[in-house]
């Protein structure tokens, strides 16, 4: 099946927006084996999206569009679709009902404005909308099919799972797995996998900051034993650098993992202050597993909350094994977690020496069977050296643990 995405918005023009609609789309129908032919956006002129929707049409059986179904003048796209197909706009009934009453749950009455969010082009196939006020409808014309989504990304997404899914016809799907790793770049991964036998399998790659995942996407044809073997193949390769297959991101394998072993975490973070416990804070089922967060950022507040010895301070510098040490210690013995971390580095752009450099990093993990120390020079900017030293800090955690995510 071919697939078009269409976005419109002066906003996306002007780059005040960026449209993320359309990436999210783009993955989305892509993992499910569609194929993604154009990406067209307009502005909010009439003929522009008449335009953008032409464009699209001659490239795709589906057409994905978001944005332009507000109650305000600029978004016109329900006006576009009707001069597009030559059907007039009237007001549906059941449209209206819909908006009213997602008005009246949240304790509001309806403003006349909204009203223009219910005139459609006739015959269109309405979608209800539970997560905001504009219907999301579908149209048949010139032998494609045109979906118009709002704009609004949380909704976009959610009418796309309800309403858009079902019409992704894919005979074969392929079957995308992805293995995702820490701590080596897309080049490393990609020398490191030379010469293996990826069984058909079609690799990709995809860097998010600060991880890299691997996509081994498996024809059809490739049946699930053998895609076992690929993945293995690949995970051993790659030994600890790989974290977890098909799973969530670090912070999320991590609660995972540690609440699957009643174990709790603790930190002590200078250099990312709070980075790496919002990460996991982010994960739902934190409480399980998250005891405590303590920002650490002066010499003085890692003796005062942490215990750290200030001659260690002194002897060592604050950025030192010996202080990533203590601060792994101390914030575990004095929260009673079954983990403690800690992290100091020099995230830049100041503050850097010969000896050490921006970008220095020291990240301990105190656990029941001792405290492991890792050092790295983390290349990047400030934020880029934040983030990599967080992500490293929940991945020494993990290949901390008798029990890898993997092996259990
Ligand atoms: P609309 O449905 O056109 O009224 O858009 C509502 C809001 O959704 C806009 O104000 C933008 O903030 C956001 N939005 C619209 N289109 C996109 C897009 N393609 N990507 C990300 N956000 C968008
Ligand atoms: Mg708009």
């Amino acid at each position: 099946m071919k697939v078009a995405i269409v976005s419109t918005g002066e906003e996306l023009l002007t780059g005040e927006t960026v449209d993320t609609n359309s990436s999210w789309l783009a993955a989305a129908v892509w993992e499910r084996g569609a194929e993604v032919r154009r990406m067209v956006t307009s502005g909010d002129d009439l003929q522009g999206v008449i335009w953008a929707i032409e464009q699209a049409t001659e490239h795709a059986d589906l057409v994905i569009c978001t944005g332009g179904l507000g109650p305000t003048e600029d978004d016109r796209t329900a006006e576009a679709i009707s001069a597009w197909t030559g059907v007039e706009r009237v007001e549906d009934a059941e449209a209206l009902r819909q908006i009213e009453h997602r008005y009246a749950s949240m304790g509001r009455v309806m403003a006349e404005s909204n009203r223009k969010q219910a005139f459609l082009p006739a015959q269109a196939t309405i979608f209800e909308n539970k997560w905001g006020t504009a219907p999301a409808f579908s149209v048949e014309h010139a032998g494609s099919i045109v979906v118009c989504l709002p704009g609004v990304p949380y909704e976009m997404r959610e009418l796309f799972h309800h309403h858009v899914l079902p019409l992704l016809q894919i005979d074969e799907p392929p079957t995308l797995v992805r293995v995702r790793t820490f701590g080596l770049g897309e080049s490393q991964i990609q020398n490191m996998l030379d010469g293996l036998d990826m069984g058909g399998a079609v690799l990709g790659f995809r860097a998010h900051l600060p991880e890299v995942q691997i996509k081994l996407h498996f024809p059809f044809s490739v049946k699930s034993a053998e895609r076992t073997l690929v993945v293995e193949r690949v995970c051993q390769r790659l030994s600890k650098w790989v974290y977890c297959v098909d799973g969530g991101d670090l912070a999320e394998t991590l609660v995972g993992v540690l609440s699957d072993a009643g174990e709790t975490v603790a930190l002590a973070e200078s250099c990312t202050a709070g980075l790496v416990s919002a990460w996991i804070a982010d994960v739902p089922g934190a409480s399980a597993v998250l005891e405590e967060g303590a920002i650490v950022y002066s010499n003085e507040s890692k003796t005062r909350a942490v215990g750290v010895d200030p001659n260690l301070v002194t002897t060592h510098g604050a950025v030192s094994e010996p202080v990533s040490r203590a601060l792994a210690e101390g914030i575990r013995s004095r929260s009673g977690a079954t983990w403690g971390i800690g992290i100091t580095g020099i995230a830049g752009p100041g503050g850097g020496s010969d000896t050490k450099p921006v970008g220095t990093v020291h990240i301990a993990v105190a656990g029941p069977n001792g405290v492991f120390h890792q050092h790295a020079v983390i290349p990047g900017n400030r934020g880029q050296v934040r983030r990599r030293a967080a992500g490293g800090a929940l991945a020494l955690l993990l290949r901390s643990r008798p029990v890898g995510p993997l092996d259990g």
